[in-house]
């Protein structure tokens, strides 16, 4: 359990999610119109990830039912995400404080009850590859339909996973906690999308490398925990010498996009 003092916790854990699920549903009611078949491709990939990411962390905190995690995705599309995005108090979500709005395709809101937006993959991505990479996927998968079609499941399993990562984060409003937790939703991404679906960049490469290096450093287990929960058992040292990696310099050179606050 996390220990976090009421001033550095000013939003309620324990967050009724139902709560919230019925407030966002009646913002959503008419943007999220995706599909059941769909829907029903990315739950397999949602519900394909918590298996991975609760037994990553199984000996730190419980798992999340499968159906209780696919219902914590909102699926939308972008310009319903910009409007969310804008509409939503930002003092009481630092992913939003503290990230680059200009790309997002998926957003966790920990502090509102624990749920995910996100905007699917679509075929425009297919569009923005290069035509030698696209002959490439197509020789590789036979079809073009075929090779659209991975490609829109590998973008959509990176997001899922990394946003997933989030949702067993204890939600806490320290500023570095929040650095701490994309490094390691980044290599959450990086250990568990299977090999042919991974999207990287060299962006991701140097946070999920920085959380590798906190792993080498003090233990897996330590650094997990530390990220989702905030505390270290019986070693409060250890979560401030973590924390006291996110120097400026390795702030600035991990998170170029952040804004200063
Ligand atoms: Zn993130």
């Amino acid at each position: 359990m996390s220990e976090e003092t009421p001033a550095q916790m000013p939003f309620h854990e324990e967050t009724s999610f139902e709560l919230d699920r019925d407030q966002l549903e009646s913002i959503l009611l008419e943007s999220q119109n995706i599909s059941p078949s769909e829907k029903e491709r990315l739950n397999t990939i949602i519900v394909d990830a918590n298996l991975k990411i609760s037994a990553e962390f199984a000996d730190i905190v419980p798992p999340i039912p499968d159906s209780d995690i696919v219902k914590k995705f909102v699926f939308v599309d972008k310009d319903t995400m910009n409007e969310l995005e804008d509409a939503w108090d930002p003092t009481s979500n630092l992913n939003l404080e503290y990230s680059d709005r200009a790309n997002t395709t998926g957003r966790v809101f920990l502090y509102e009850g624990r749920f995910v937006i996100e905007v699917p993959a679509t075929d425009d991505l297919w569009g923005n590859l290069t035509e030698n990479n696209r002959n490439i996927l197509v020789r590789k998968y036979k079809t073009e339909e075929k090779a659209k079609e991975l490609v829109r499941r590998a973008l959509d399993t990176n997001i899922i996973i990394h946003e997933s990562t989030h949702l067993y984060q204890i939600p806490n409003a320290d500023k570095k906690m929040y650095l701490l937790r994309e490094t390691q939703a980044e290599w959450m991404t990086r250990k568990h999308v299977p090999h042919e679906l991974r999207v990287s960049n060299p962006e991701f490469e140097k946070k999920a490398d920085f959380y590798q290096w906190l792993v080498d450093k003090y233990g897996v287990k330590n650094a997990h925990e530390c990220a989702l929960t905030g505390n270290v058992e019986n070693d409060t040292e250890i979560v401030s010498n973590i924390m006291s990696e996110f120097s400026e310099g390795a702030v600035k050179d991990l998170f170029p996009n952040l804004k200063n606050g």
